[in-house]
């Protein structure tokens, strides 16, 4: 064993105490430290021929590297949709790596157990019956090509085309029909070889929605003739968290054949909370659903899940038939039916949350938040020089400079927040406008946070000037 290993195979509890030190020290100053860095990178190093041993390296990290990141996982980082880590939530991903099991299936562990109850937990949080099987994935976007890999199976199946033998050119051109989909979308049917030309987005509701105009979806629907298709809901667009009426869409499934995959990646969690669970109803007729976990849920990256109602598709795509795994049974391991094969017990940080805190600790979260995104549009609505984009029908609030609010103006002023360390937000377009959002995910953010935020932005209005009637803005 070379020597640096040995030494610190014989002081492994030792490394193990510094590195919870290090940690510790780390999320006690993450309301401190500023919430982005827009620094330089440090110059990279050749590649050590003796390494320093693991104290060694993380002092190097620590030098080097630590300052430099994000408080991605703090109260005031409201760009994308970007949740932190519960304390449960950490703790199970510790864990994960210290036992290192590879979530392929039994025969070694019942780790995978772990996962199926996890998996039972989240079915019921998200209002989905039993006729949901699931299985976790490393994001949202890699849960939606899942979803709609299924789809494009199940589209093959009424063709009388077996894809995931005779290749998507077999099918000939799919109709992806949409109203607000989300980027991740276009590129699961770049990757499916469906293609992104084939999204094709419906008409939404007027008024400045991003829902569907179920109405005009249906005649898309009518128009293709009984050709089979793919619908794709949404539930909780990006920029003013609208929802698509889901019931509404299942019922259309009486009239014209078409696999209905939704988008829940952080709209799912609606669900949590009396007061806005009726967003997600008719989530439960879907063919396949994408929920994400390291937004709302809280959970380290990387973490989705993906349910079903078809696993016999599942199995078709993602099977992984070899002399030593055999051939899925009727309950097929997570080997055949994820991209990946080898994988990390990702379910165990979310079963470390909702252990610890239950349907109950995640609805707060989910409250809290909305009713934070709600304080700060607000105050952004009664702030001199900021106009809100749309009334915060959740946790995200899209707002935009008062004026010319060109692209360059805007961008400042999300640079101008930025470098303040105050908080992180992240542009976006929206209605002809450019604009900002402030997304709520994260589980400590408070009412104190939520204000320094406004003021941070406040203030950023200020250095970002007036616009010039004679500005050119583009
Ligand atoms: C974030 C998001 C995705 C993509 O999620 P990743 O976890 O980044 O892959 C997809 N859809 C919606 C609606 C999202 O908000």
């Amino acid at each position: 064993m070379h020597p640096a290993l040995a030494d610190d195979l014989s002081r492994l509890p030792e490394l193990l105490q510094s590195a919870r030190d290090f940690a510790a020290r780390e999320m006690s100053g993450l309301e401190a430290r500023p919430v982005a860095h827009l620094g330089r990178v440090p110059d990279a190093r050749p590649l050590p021929a003796e390494g320093v041993g693991a104290e060694g390296a993380l002092t190097s990290f620590a030098e080097r590297w630590a300052p430099g990141f994000s408080a991605s996982a703090g109260p005031r980082y409201l760009g994308f949709v970007t949740g932190g880590a519960t304390p449960a939530a950490l703790t199970g991903d510790w864990l994960t790596s210290t036992y290192d099991q590879n979530a392929t299936g039994r025969g070694d562990s019942l780790a995978t157990g772990l996962e199926q109850e996890t998996l039972g937990w989240l079915r019921e949080l998200f209002g989905l019956g039993t006729d949901h099987s699931g299985a976790f994935v490393t994001g949202a976007t890699v849960s939606n090509t899942v979803g709609l890999a299924l789809a494009r199976e199940w589209v093959g199946e009424h063709l009388g085309v077996s894809v995931s033998e005779a290749g998507a050119a077999a099918l000939g051109p799919v109709d992806v029909l949409s109203g607000s989909p989300h980027s991740s979308i276009a590129k699961a049917l770049s990757v499916l070889g469906i293609g992104r030309d084939r999204l094709r987005t419906v008409p939404l509701l007027p008024g400045g929605r991003e829902a569907v105009d179920v109405a005009r979806l249906a005649d898309a629907l009518e128009a293709l003739d009984r050709r089979p298709a793919v619908v794709v809901a949404n539930a909780g667009t990006v920029n003013t968290v609208d929802f698509d009426d889901l019931r509404a869409i299942a019922e259309l499934k009486e009239r014209f054949g078409f696999w209905l995959h939704v988008d829940a990646a952080f709209g799912g969690f609606a669900a949590l909370s009396p007061a806005y669970a009726h967003l997600t109803d008719g989530l439960d007729a879907a063919d396949s659903v994408c929920v994400d976990l390291h937004k709302w849920l809280n959970v380290p990256y990387d973490a989705a899940v993906q349910f079903t109602r078809r696993p016999d598709l599942q199995v078709r795509v993602f099977h992984n038939a070899s002399p030593y795994l055999g051939l899925p049974t009727d309950e097929p391991d997570f080997v055949h039916l994820t991209p990946e094969n080898s994988r990390r017990l990702r379910a165990l940080p979310a079963w470390f949350s909702l252990a610890a805190y239950g349907r109950e600790g995640h609805r707060e979260i989910v409250e809290r938040n909305t009713a934070l995104a709600r304080r700060l549009g607000d105050g952004i609505a009664g702030t001199a020089g900021l106009r809100l984009l749309s009334p915060v029908r959740l946790n995200v609030v899209c707002f935009t400079l008062a004026g010319s609010a060109g692209r360059e103006r805007v961008h400042a002023l999300g640079r101008a927040v930025a470098e303040s360390g105050e908080a992180f937000l992240t542009p976006t377009f929206y209605e002809g406008t450019h604009a900002l959002r402030a997304a709520f995910s994260n589980w400590r953010t408070t009412e104190a946070d939520t204000d320094r935020v406004l003021t941070a932005l406040a203030r950023a209005v200020s250095s970002v000037g007036p616009s010039e009637p004679s500005e050119r803005e583009t």
